[in-house]
């Protein structure tokens, strides 16, 4: 069983197996790097079959053995040369691949390249997760003989399929990342599909009162937005803010950061940068597209970032311009420390938080109610900084001025782009 020469290791498993060109190859594969399989397995049939007429002249192999070996090298040109020789064969298949390697390879480089048609990509890779049998018959013939330089039945229906679809598309393997993986099944006879998602980067506008962040239990939301305004790539579009304001929340002025991630995308090369959509109550603008690793950037640097808001406050005993102004110098560049409001308890960790306040600027609308414009740290719930909710938040508008103030309307006007 040992490997000291390759003409007479080859004729040790070709007495025991018949195989093809390419299957007998491939179990010298990484010899002669650059040969290819086929052209391997061709020059050790073709060795073996002038070894076994050599053998024959000095009579050192009875013609039975030579049929023996011949017929395991199953290929028109063995049968040709057998009969010169006097020697007749027996009809034997590959015992890897049933003589079907070459078939195999074009059914399912055509079977890729048909479903890739559907999609726009710049860049492929072609992967195997089962072989069928091929690899377990391939692997005893190696545990057998000790053959330390094949290559799997895997890898190399990868590479020559990947080669075949290169061709049919005109488009290039990539083997750090890709925009698309087509991985053989071949026991199911499917090909699956790993798609690069595609992200876009952008600000969105709400102006609806009664518009959800996410599709929820409102009939309008961002997201939908965003799926509409989208549909033209063809995949499942998620929606990535910067934050989230509320139901009845407006978000105005600068818009608020988001990340539009499409999944499974069919088409990734559509314009982006510069297009708007708008449907009355969401505004959308894209800024063109992102690397993935920003998602998390947002998401993380987010309660990092200032926001300013604006408020209708209403104040039920009434308020004077004295308390605004003395509100004003007391709620600057100070800590507001908040526990989890009531509102939010059921789906937030109970814990305090503090978060800076910049500034507040007020402008008395009436005997009752102002409007205060507020620049805060992302995260700082401004309606409790108003309420107060029953001292949770300290300090708040309603501590402060020792009576009730409660938030009517709220609106983010701008949020500090997060890089
Ligand atoms: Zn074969």
């Amino acid at each position: 069983m040992e490997f000291n020469n390759v003409l007479s290791k080859a004729m040790e498993v070709v007495k025991e197996y018949p195989l093809c060109d390419n299957c007998l190859g491939s179990l010298f594969a990484r010899l002669g790097k650059g040969l290819g399989n086929r052209a391997r397995g061709e020059a050790l049939r073709r060795s073996i079959i002038m070894e076994i007429d050599r053998l024959r002249r000095v009579g050192e192999l009875s013609k039975e053995e030579a049929e023996r070996i011949l017929s395991n090298l199953p290929h028109e040109e063995t049968i040709k040369i057998a009969k010169e020789l006097g020697l007749d064969l027996i009809e034997k298949k590959c015992y890897i691949c049933g003589n079907e390697w070459e078939k195999l390879v074009e059914y399912w480089s055509d079977k890729i390249v048909r479903i890739l048609r559907e999609y726009e990509f710049n860049s492929f890779l072609v992967g195997c997760t089962d072989c069928g049998d091929m690899e377990l018959k391939q692997r005893e013939i190696i545990a057998n003989f000790r053959l330390p330089f094949s290559e799997s039945v895997k890898n190399s229906l990868k590479r020559e399929v990947g080669k075949k679809v290169r061709d049919l598309l005109s488009k290039e393997p990539d083997f750090e990342d890709p925009d698309i993986i087509a991985i053989i099944d071949m026991s199911k006879d499917i090909v699956h599909l790993q798609i690069k998602p595609v992200f876009i980067y952008g600000k969105y506008k709400k102006v609806g009162r009664r518009t959800s962040q996410s599709v929820w239990k409102y009939p309008h939301s961002v997201e939908g937005a965003l799926k509409e305004a989208l549909k033209d790539f063809g995949g499942e579009v998620v929606l990535h803010a910067a934050g989230r304001e509320d139901v009845d929340v407006r978000a105005l002025g600068s818009g608020r950061p988001f990340i539009a991630e499409i999944k499974r995308p069919k088409k990734r090369f559509v314009k982006t940068e510069g297009r708007e959509y708008w449907d009355g109550l969401v505004h959308l603008k894209f800024q063109g597209f992102i690397d993935r690793s920003y998602v998390s950037r947002l998401k993380n640097f987010d309660s990092l970032k200032d926001k300013v808001y604006l408020a209708v406050v209403y104040v039920p005993e009434g308020i004077s311009e004295d308390e605004l102004e003395a509100l004003e110098d007391q709620f600057k560049e100070i800590i507001i420390s908040q526990r989890t409001p009531r509102r939010v308890a059921h789906r937030r960790k109970d814990l305090i938080r503090e978060k800076k306040l910049h500034w507040v600027k007020t402008k008395r609308l009436n005997e009752k109610s102002f409007l205060a414009l507020i620049k805060c740290q992302g995260g700082l719930y401004i309606k409790e900084l108003i309420s107060g909710d029953e001292g949770r938040t300290e300090p708040s508008f309603s501590s402060f001025l020792g009576k009730e103030a409660r938030c009517v309307s709220l609106d983010v006007v701008w949020v500090q782009s997060p890089w």
